[in-house]
């Protein structure tokens, strides 16, 4: 049987861990006694400093970027315990956001997932916006997956980044923010490197400026792991949708994570200084307009004549049309 999202949500939060401590462990901070072990950092918390810890790694973020308190956040969630953990902590320490949330229109992972961020939105006093990605775009995810049988993942994502987008503006918004994580950014980055893709890693940075046509975007939870993520929802009382797209990506993304995860477990703090080594090199990205025009179709920002929004919405048209004529 189909379980409820909110019976999913509570298991989710039963399961989530604190890590291996000795029974007299002790604060690394305060020394009280230690409920949350942190290996890659070498050290314990109680639940107030393990907080400490995890607002002083968000401001470390957000000082590498150029927004302020007075600046109005736009955050993007999906109801996973990333970006509801961002908003959390963002709203917390002062800043001025409002949530978005884009359905997607896939049965029960979609409601599962709009919900626990009405939810959170509700809990909190904070405002939300929800759009449906077949009311933007004219197709929801599961026709896309239908009409377009590889590829559905990055598709998705564009238009998530597309949208997302668009609809900042239209709120008014000069910056987004996404729950990314550092166990996310360090395996794009393991996957990036491994390939020699050098024009991703040029750009591979947590804050993107803004320009005509385009909002900034940044990643404030860059500097923590999933794992600490995980913690941070359950002592704040987060209570997130946990489980995976059913449209989820292939095999790669996870194995690259758990290759990292390996290396992580073999030398504690590697994970944490491949990332970082990296973007201390890093130029922060530019914003570059030289190549920018508008859509001749619906005028957004576009590298080409028109836009892919556009492209991919006349192909879905053409083949449902072409299916229709032989009779599908
Ligand atoms: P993902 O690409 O699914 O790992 O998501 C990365 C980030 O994109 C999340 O942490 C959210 O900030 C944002 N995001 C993902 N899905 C949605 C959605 N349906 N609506 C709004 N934001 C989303
Ligand atoms: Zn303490």
């Amino acid at each position: 049987m189909q379980k409820k999202p909110s019976e999913v949500i509570e298991m989710k939060l039963k399961s989530a861990s604190y890590g291996r401590l000795s029974h007299n462990a002790k604060c690394s901070r305060c020394r009280a006694k230690a409920i949350i072990s942190l290996p890659s950092h070498h050290a314990n918390f109680c639940e107030d400093c393990f907080l400490v810890f995890f607002h002083k790694a968000v401001n470390r973020a957000m000082k590498k970027f150029p927004i302020g308190l007075d600046t109005p956040i736009m955050v993007a969630v999906s109801g996973g315990k990333d970006s509801l953990a961002l908003w959390d902590v963002l709203a917390d320490l002062g800043f001025t956001t409002k949530g978005i949330h884009i359905d997607l229109g896939i049965p029960n992972f979609s409601e599962a997932s709009r919900s626990a961020c009405e939810e959170f939105a509700k809990s909190r006093g904070l405002e939300l916006s929800i759009y449906e990605l077949k009311d933007l775009f004219g197709f929801s995810l599961p026709e896309i997956a239908k009409l377009k049988s590889s590829k559905v993942c990055s598709v998705c994502g564009t238009l998530k980044r597309q949208f997302l987008n668009r609809l900042a503006l239209q709120e008014g918004f000069s910056v987004i923010a996404t729950g990314h994580n550092l166990d996310d950014e360090a395996s794009r980055l393991l996957g990036n490197t491994l390939r020699h893709r050098d024009a991703y890693l040029q750009k591979a940075y947590p804050f993107l400026p803004a320009g005509p046509g385009l909002v900034a975007r940044m990643k404030p939870l860059f500097r923590l792991e999933s794992e600490e993520i995980r913690i941070y929802c359950r002592v704040r009382g987060i209570k997130y949708f946990g489980d995976k797209c059913p449209f989820a990506r292939g095999a790669t993304s996870h194995i690259l994570l758990e290759a990292l995860q390996f290396i992580e477990s073999q030398m504690p703090g590697t994970k944490r200084d491949f990332l970082f080594g990296f973007l201390d090199r890093q130029t922060p990205p530019q914003f570059e307009d030289a190549l920018l025009g508008n859509c001749s179709v619906c005028g957004a920002l576009s590298y080409q004549d028109i836009c892919s929004v556009c492209r991919l919405k006349d192909e879905l048209k053409r083949k449902k049309e072409f299916l229709k004529d032989r009779g599908h």
